[in-house]
């Protein structure tokens, strides 16, 4: 198959060829391609590369690039899309993104498909860690069922690979990770899905968890996870030396919940940044939330920032528009920190929002930075696509001759109007292993 005129990233108009799931030829559209000092800078690591990028003259480039697709001839509202043989797509109109990587959901905890959950949990939010342990089997959240049906809308929406946290508790045991395990053995030929074990109730105030985890990793997640060892555990320090002696054992990485705020959140950050330096576990360990980092304290975020950089620590944020401090994403990738993108709590007993659409989260994400340039929307479309594959380490991504033939093409006048205008529906056309979906 090839699909014609369509525009990528950087605002060139391309033809990609595809042969079985493989994209075998991406080939300039004759006198459309920009000249080579609108390319976004190739090579090195992706830290490096954001860093460049963040510099005023990649910014430049960026601009110059939506700028030059802008004023370009492609017109979403007219271009219509045809198929002119099986074989070939006139995308013109449309925009090439890579598939979405989702590096923090939780799949066994969505009502997606069943009854709206009545939130009426008290102000509290340590008593909705309870409450949702307490009440899930009654309201029938079936891990398996739900992850199928969230997976099932992720792919139809262009995701491609996904990190989920999957809880471990007394109560449940590991019948919450056999679920999902299950389900990601049904999709295993559709998305790469990581697990993560996830001590949502606290790892050492609550004895037998830390067996469990164990456990967890030995049938088959792939991450140790964490949450807030100071807050869940009343002991930062034994929670997040059982966090990493759990990992160390079973020789594989780390991803944390951390809400914790201001100095608290530094704090326990700290412990994390020391931890993973002492075990030589640089470039193997995510913080998924890190608010601290975005409270107001003075010199609070900047040396952590630092610090983080320098023991390959990345960050998965949300954009949940509900909380009140969050890391600046800008400020991470200037100091070449990896950053991710992830929709978190999607229609579950935490938060009544969110539909499983990456593209919809880099909106949020975007708006909840304060993100308004075409420039700084394209970094966060990278923040919900290539950082995620970087950090999930998906094989042969992108849109290059070589890559897996995965990737969404949107109605739109270049790259940073898909983010900021999320076209769904017929206006969103997802290609999976060179399988055209819908
Ligand atoms: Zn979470």
């Amino acid at each position: 198959m090839i699909i014609k005129n369509v525009t990528n990233r950087n605002g060139e108009r391309i033809d990609i060829t595809i042969e079985k799931s493989r994209i075998t030829a991406v080939t300039p559209v004759e006198g459309t391609a920009l000249q080579e000092s609108l390319k976004i800078p190739a090579g090195g690591s992706l830290g490096e590369s954001l860093k460049k990028e963040t510099t005023s003259s990649g910014y430049e480039k960026k601009v110059d690039a939506a700028k030059a697709c802008a004023s370009g001839n492609t017109d979403p509202q007219n271009g219509a899309l045809s198929l002119s043989s099986s074989d070939v797509l006139d995308a013109k109109g449309f925009v090439v993104l890579p598939s979405f990587v989702d590096t923090h959901t939780h799949l066994d905890k969505t009502t997606t498909g069943m009854d709206w959950y009545v939130n009426d949990n008290a102000p509290e939010l340590s008593s909705w860690v309870v409450n949702e342990r307490n009440r899930r089997t009654e309201l029938g959240i079936d891990p398996y069922r739900q992850a199928c049906r969230l997976i099932e809308r992720d792919i139809a929406q262009g995701t491609i690979g996904i990190r989920s946290h999957v809880d471990i508790d007394l109560e449940h045991g590991l019948t919450l990770l056999d679920g999902v395990m299950q389900a990601r053995e049904d999709y295993k030929d559709r998305a790469h899905i990581e697990l993560v074990a996830f001590p949502q109730s606290g790892i050492v105030a609550r004895p037998g968890t830390c067996e469990l985890m164990r456990d967890a990793m030995r049938i088959g997640a792939d991450l140790v996870g964490g949450i807030d060892p100071a807050l869940m555990d009343h002991d930062p320090v034994a929670g997040v030396n059982a966090i990493f002696k759990l990992a160390e054992e079973a020789d594989r990485p780390i991803d944390i919940h951390l809400h914790e705020p201001g100095h608290l959140g530094a704090f326990t950050m700290g412990l994390i940044i020391d931890r993973t330096k002492a075990l030589s576990m640089e470039g193997r360990v995510t913080i998924s939330h890190a608010f601290c980092l975005g409270y107001p304290e003075p010199g609070l975020a900047e040396p952590l920032i630092e610090r983080l950089k320098d023991a390959q620590i990345s960050i998965t944020t949300d954009g949940q528009a509900y909380i009140k401090y969050v890391p600046s994403v800008m400020q991470l990738i200037q100091a070449g920190v990896l950053i991710c993108g992830g929709n978190d709590n999607v229609r579950d007993m935490w938060s009544p929002y969110g539909s499983g659409d990456m593209l919809e989260r880099a909106m949020l994400i975007a708006m909840r930075n304060g993100l308004r340039r075409d420039d700084l929307l394209l970094h966060v479309l990278d923040i919900c696509t290539e950082n995620g594959a970087k950090l999930l380490g998906l094989p042969d991504y992108g849109i290059a001759p070589g890559c897996d033939a995965s990737f969404v093409l949107a109605r739109a006048h270049c790259a940073a109007e898909a983010v900021a205008q999320v076209p769904r529906g017929a206006d969103r056309i997802v290609f999976n292993h060179g399988k055209r979906l819908g």
